[in-house]
Parts: C-alpha cells; structure tokens; sequence
C-alpha cells in the first residue's frame, strides 16, 4: 500500500468512508480533492481510473492505496421476481454472503431492502435469516455497497430500508455511520425521512437513536402483543419485555414527535384471532403508530400458514375501528425469496470449500 496518504484506513473500502476520514486520507492535497473522491465514491466508481477530475499521481495512488478495489463485494447471483422485485446475492471478501433487494411500488418508489448483520442472533421463528444464526456485523462500507449494486441494476433509488438480513441496532455504530454516508448532501444525498431502521425490539439501541440520532423513520416488529406468545415467536421478549420496549417508544417519541410503524407479521390462526388485534390495540394506546399488517410468507419447513385474506382483513377491521391506522403491505419479491422474512432461503452465510 501507498506510504504517500496521511490516514490508515483500517481496511474500510472506499464507499465506507466518510467526508472527514477523506480530508485524512488526503491532508496533504488541496481541500477540494477530499470532496471530490467523496462525490466519486458515493457514485459508486468501479475503477480509480474513472474519477477522471483527479490528477493521474492521485488516481495511482488511490488506488495503491486500496489495493486496486473500490469495492470489497461482488455481485455473485442476481434474480428477478415476476413482480421485478430484484435480490442480489453479495460475497463479501472473506467469502460471507448476504442478500439485500430491491422493491418498486406502484408508484415507482424503488426501496432498496439493506442486510446489517451476515446472519441474525434473534431467532424469530417465523424468519428465514434467524434460522441461519449469526456470523459477523457489516461494515459500513459492506452496507453501503448492497446500495450501489442495486443502484448499478436498477438506477436511481428513492428509499432505504434497513430491514435485511441482521439486526440494525446490534451493528449500530456501523449503521450509523452508512447512513451519515447515504444522507451526506455532498455525497447520496437521501434525505433522512426516506431511510427506515427496523428493529425486533432493541430497547438499548432505541433509546441510543431517541437520544443520539440518527433521526430516521423507526420501525418495530411487535407480531403480538401477547407476552408469552411474543416471547414464543420473538425471544428478544425475554431480554426485553413488552413493558420495556413500550417505555422506551414513549421516549422515542417525546424526544423526536415521529410516529413509529409497528410491523405485525400475521401467522394464520397464531395471531390472527380478534384477541390479538384487541390485546395490539390496547398495548399501542397512547403511541402515535401506524401498523403494517405483513401476511407471513411461505417458507418451506417451517410451522406456519400464510393468513387468509379475511383474517387480515378482519384484523385490520379491529384496528381500524379502535383508531389505529393500518397498512396492509403488499408481499413483493415472494417468487425470489425475497420478501420480507424470507432472505437467506437460497444462501449459505459462508462459502463452502
Ligand atoms: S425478523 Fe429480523 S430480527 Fe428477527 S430473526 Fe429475522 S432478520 Fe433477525
């Protein structure tokens, strides 16, 4: 590696880098250089070569730097689904996979689905990826780069969900990091309104974004407001309970004024009675929340029925009639295994050798 740059980069790729760790890297150049690789990198360049605004030395030695890679990941499968949703499978350099996808809506909003963690520890056991366990966090440079390659396949991106594979609050320093990136007016650029974390209910990790930012939309996936049933589906109730996890969107909420969207996936006759929905209902009072109603989707092997139509309908009728809006969300990317949940179907976490 070039002995010429001020910083080390500790083996963050390019896109990973934020504005400031550039200006380190490039003490020694005019200012302006920083701000101009930042504008390349976060195009997602594929070659030093090609940051054609910058003398050839720096180009040279950018890339000796980096031992010649903009990105540490590839592309190694790419399928469509007759809906168009798009999952990519992504090696990562120490030969670790995981998937991210990306969904256009009706409206021609492409969200990109981001992974944070190569595998999961939650174990929801309706979820594909909490079957696979857990290997490692991403980088933020390993998170930001799902975003180009999407971006490479399908053009601009409109909104990011850190709903893939993993737990986002588990890896939030990394996290945190990707989106500075993604939200840097001089780099991507996307507004923090358009950027969703979605978590299975980390209280430390809500109360750490309630106080400290980022100040994106929050998700949580609820299920059931049922104790023992949640803590039958979701063992993150054991660590932190209901009881908790509602103190702690009471202060998200008083510190940021957003309404929170909690995630329900319907198991068909598990939490599908109109029970659940009045037991959900009672638990949400005095939240301010919208509530996506997800029908579970089939996943081969496990012990559970995608809801019928009338019973998502009816429970949304509950909810609706007690004050609460509610979303039904369409299931795309199902016939690639790429909806919500089901990420992970067609991949091992590590390569076989
Ligand atoms: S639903 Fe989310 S938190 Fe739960 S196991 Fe799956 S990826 Fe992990």
């Amino acid at each position: 590696m070039s002995q010429d740059l001020a910083y080390k980069h500790d083996a963050v790729y390019p896109s990973g880098l934020s504005l400031d760790e550039l200006a380190a890297l490039l003490a020694q150049e005019p200012p302006y250089r920083a701000n101009q690789a930042f504008a390349w990198f976060a195009k997602g360049v594929l070659s030093f070569e090609a940051m054609t605004n910058m003398p050839q030395r720096l180009r040279t030695r950018l890339s000796e730097y980096f031992d010649g890679h903009t990105r540490s990941s590839t592309v190694e499968k790419s399928l469509v689904d007759e809906d168009g949703s798009l999952k990519l499978q992504i090696r990562l350099r120490d030969g670790a996979a995981v998937e991210c996808v990306l969904l256009e809506d009706i409206e021609g909003r492409k969200t990109a689905c981001l992974s944070s963690q190569v595998g999961c520890p939650m174990g929801c056991t309706f979820c594909k990826t909490g079957g696979l366990g857990f290997l490692r966090n991403l980088g933020p440079d390993e998170i930001l780069e799902q975003f180009h390659h999407l971006r490479d396949a399908r053009g601009f991106i409109s909104n990011v969900v850190f709903m893939g594979m993993g737990e986002p609050l588990l890896n939030l320093d990394n996290v945190r990091k990707a989106i500075t990136i993604l939200s840097h007016p001089k780099g991507i650029g996307m507004s923090m309104r358009k950027i969703t974390i979605s978590t299975s209910g980390i209280v430390p990790g809500i109360l750490d974004i309630a106080n400290a930012g980022p100040f994106v939309r929050l998700a949580v996936s609820i299920t059931s407001a049922n104790p023992n049933l949640r803590t039958q589906l979701m063992p993150v109730n054991k660590t932190w309970p209901l009881a908790d996890l509602k103190a702690a969107l009471l202060e998200y909420q008083r510190n940021t004024h957003e309404r929170i969207t909690l995630e329900v996936v319907l198991l068909g006759n598990v939490n599908t009675h109109e029970n659940d929905a009045l037991e959900l209902a009672d638990w949400i009072h005095p939240l301010k929340a919208q509530v996506n109603l997800i029908a579970w989707n089939p996943i081969a092997g496990m012990p559970f029925e995608t809801p019928t139509a009338r019973q998502v309908r009816l429970f949304s009728e509950v909810l609706e009639r007690k004050g609460i809006v509610t979303v039904q969300r369409m299931s795309r990317g199902r016939g690639v295994m790429g909806a919500c949940g089901q990420l992970g179907d067609t991949l091992k976490t590590t390569r076989e050798h």
